[in-house]
């Protein structure tokens, strides 16, 4: 496994994703998804020049977190968190990506000691086994979102079928794109809603061409 190889290679691959996209450079900021590693793995990765660390499991995300919290880093939970143990991690999170529910946005607000940079997670696929909330939701929720000071709605979230063909993908990053750029319009206040996660190892390049600001990748960077 040669990491500094293997990172170059997705950065260079994310800078032509962009390019080709005729989208601003540094528009797209690259999480490094570290489920798969440990934390002396995860350190070596970080040292290739990797600022953004992911992680999708409450005790994976704090035991990297302990080992590697001095080295600068801005710190991503990517998966789906349990209200009970919004206490446990919160104040160490800067991105959370998979807020799905006002109960547990309300929580977060409760026991959170910083301003927490949220994404909404949307089931634009409408697989039933996916979190998030349905395309429909989103608008009616804002509302119940709207004074929770600790939270900043700073986008929304996919995820994509893991057996999506290329057609399928295009239409659920389009429709994802749409859904932003119209919530991003209503300008609230703490609701920019200027970013869009989504694009993983399979398919970042084409979500990019789709507007995703942040793309989450793991396996790419551990072949
Ligand atoms: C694992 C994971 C990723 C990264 O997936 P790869 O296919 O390994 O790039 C992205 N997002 C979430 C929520 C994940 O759990």
């Amino acid at each position: 496994m040669d990491l500094q190889k293997n990172k170059d290679q997705v950065f260079a691959a994310v800078e032509n994703a962009i390019r080709t996209a005729n989208r601003p450079e540094n528009s797209v900021s690259i999480v490094a998804v570290t489920k798969y590693v440990d934390s002396s793995t995860t350190k070596e990765l970080i040292k290739t020049g990797i600022s953004h660390i992911g992680e999708n499991r409450v005790d994976k995300f704090l035991e990297k977190y302990q080992e590697l919290k001095d080295e600068g880093l801005t710190w991503h939970l990517i998966g789906t968190l349990q209200r009970r143990k919004v206490k446990d991690i919160i104040n160490y999170v800067d991105y959370f990506h998979a807020l799905d529910s006002v109960k547990l946005a309300e929580e977060i607000n409760k026991r959170a000691t910083h301003i927490v940079k949220c994404f909404l997670q949307v089931n634009v696929s409408g697989e039933e086994s996916k979190h998030g909330f349905a395309i429909e939701e989103v608008e009616a929720t804002l509302k119940s979102l709207e004074n929770l000071e600790r939270i900043q709605i700073v986008g929304i979230m996919t995820m994509a079928p893991i057996d999506a063909s290329e057609d399928e993908l295009k239409n659920i990053f389009q429709t994802t794109h749409n859904l932003q750029q119209k919530l991003q319009s209503k300008q609230i206040a703490n609701m920019p809603f200027s970013d869009i996660s989504m694009g993983m190892s399979q398919d970042y390049a084409l979500a990019i061409q789709h507007g995703s600001t942040f793309v989450r990748i793991g396996s790419s960077f551990f072949k």
